[in-house]
């Protein structure tokens, strides 16, 4: 499949790799918007957050509870902000469901 996160995740194009397990992988965002951002996406090609389907309820809560771990091991202690971007009018522009990950300073709401 001609899918850009999924060659990340096979290894077929590098990434800056921060987590790992067998649900999920989490990379640094080549374009950072804040001192903190990284990616954590789902090893299971899912085109976006409106595929999703009962099946997913367990590999989206622990979607949510690395984000936490990941954040707790950068420091944000003042907190962060989970985002996904959900196809053309959200913004999406790569279509493997991702979970955007961003801290470190204070972050504007809302986003326009
Ligand atoms: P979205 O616009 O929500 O689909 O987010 C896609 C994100 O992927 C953007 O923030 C990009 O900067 C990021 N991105 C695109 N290509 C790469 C890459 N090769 N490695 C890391 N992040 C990437
Ligand atoms: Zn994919």
């Amino acid at each position: 499949m001609d899918c850009l996160f999924c060659k990340i995740i096979s290894g077929e194009i590098p990434s800056d790799k921060i987590y790992e397990d067998e649900l999920v992988y989490a990379f640094k965002d080549i374009d950072p918007q804040a001192p903190v951002h990284f990616l954590i996406v789902p090893k299971e090609h899912i085109a976006s957050a409106d595929d999703l389907d009962e099946s997913h309820k367990e590999l989206i809560g622990h979607v949510f509870l690395v984000a936490q771990k990941l954040c707790a091991e950068a420091g944000l202690t003042k907190g962060y902000r989970i985002v996904n971007n959900c196809k053309e009018d959200g913004g999406q522009s790569v279509d493997h469901l991702h979970f955007h990950v961003l801290g470190g300073r204070s972050l504007n709401w809302p986003p326009g």
